[in-house]
């Protein structure tokens, strides 16, 4: 592996096992066995690429945590929300979301503190397939260039969706997972972002999960299954914390160090999504953090991101040295 250029140095930023979770690094060498490159730098190109043609995003996220009463979790619902934000200020993206029944109000009041004033939402009920058709109508409305899942549940190749320990999950969920591989069937790519390997697109690292995620090949469900995701996709993001993937991302867009939130705007997002209902899964209601990992130590991670995007390293394009006189 090469962590010699900016690409690969972000991809090491946010792959610093900050949560002590003993994963990250056997997820992340999967990944990247997989696709070659450093994922980051993958994912954000070929989104630039289709945002600058003018393609619209459909952005899946919201995870709910059984142990703090269903509600969702932080990771991912605070960096999609910048993402939105980004996607459409700076690419004049439209930008639609997917969540779970009763979730839509935390993006609509994410969406007006992150300054987004267009945001289509749509809110799909826990476990049923036969409003397919709401979907249907809300993908040919958007009509997405590119699907962008951020830590977003996954069904296993059993049909049930687990927590990190194990748990069935299965009837606080929509199945989204299936609704983007079906887009995705139907020809629009997908970025994942995950960070355990139960979430959209970590397919691709099923092995891995298997061999070294706790519960990864047998769950305490009872199901028969593991909570490995059975769902693939075409740009996997490995991260410590699903959020550090999407601003690693967002980094590596063109002039990526004006991408990522000031440190007040990332603090006012936590705490409109504190007030929302959303938690942080380790340490729960009122905790401003990500998986435990508090908004300070989020933005001192970003800071490191904007320095590693701001420093001169390079190898791809590094200038040969100057002619002897
Ligand atoms: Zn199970």
């Amino acid at each position: 592996m090469v962590y010699d250029d900016k690409a690969s140095l972000v991809d090491r930023v946010v792959c610093v096992d900050y949560g002590a979770r003993g994963v990250v690094s056997k997820l992340y060498q999967a990944a990247y066995t997989v696709v070659g490159r450093p994922l980051c730098k993958t994912a954000a190109q070929v989104l630039e690429k289709l945002i600058s043609a003018g393609g619209s995003v459909l952005l899946a996220t919201g995870f709910r945590v059984l142990r703090f009463g269903g509600r969702y979790e932080t990771d991912g619902v605070i960096s999609s929300t910048v993402l939105a934000s980004i996607l459409s200020r700076e690419f004049n993206a439209d930008v639609g979301v997917v969540v779970d029944s009763g979730f839509g109000q935390i993006f609509k009041s994410l969406a007006d503190e992150g300054g987004l004033k267009r945001l289509k939402i749509l809110e799909l009920p826990p476990g049923d397939m036969t409003r397919q058709n709401i979907f249907k109508r809300f993908v040919e409305e958007l009509n997405p260039s590119i699907s962008i899942a951020v830590e977003r549940p996954a069904a296993n190749f059993k049909g049930v969706y687990h927590n990190s320990r194990g748990q069935d999950i299965s009837s606080l969920h929509s199945k989204i997972d299936q609704l983007l591989k079906e887009l995705r069937d139907d020809g629009v790519p997908l970025i994942a972002v995950g960070d355990g390997g139960n979430e959209v697109g970590m397919a691709v690292v099923r092995e891995a999960v298997e061999e070294y995620v706790p519960y990864g090949r047998v769950c305490v469900c009872g199901c028969g299954g593991g909570i490995a995701s059975s769902t693939a996709c075409d740009y996997p993001v490995i991260a410590s914390v699903s959020d550090l993937g999407v601003y690693g991302i967002l980094a590596l867009l063109t002039d990526g160090s004006k991408m990522l939130p000031p440190p007040s705007l990332l603090e006012k997002i936590f705490d409109r999504a504190l007030e929302m209902g959303c938690v942080d899964a380790v340490y729960g209601p009122g905790y401003r953090g990500v998986d435990g990992v508090d908004v300070y130590s989020i933005q001192s991670v970003i800071k490191t991101i904007q320095s590693v995007i701001k420093s001169t390293i390079t190898t791809a394009s590094r200038k040969p040295p100057p002619p002897k006189n």
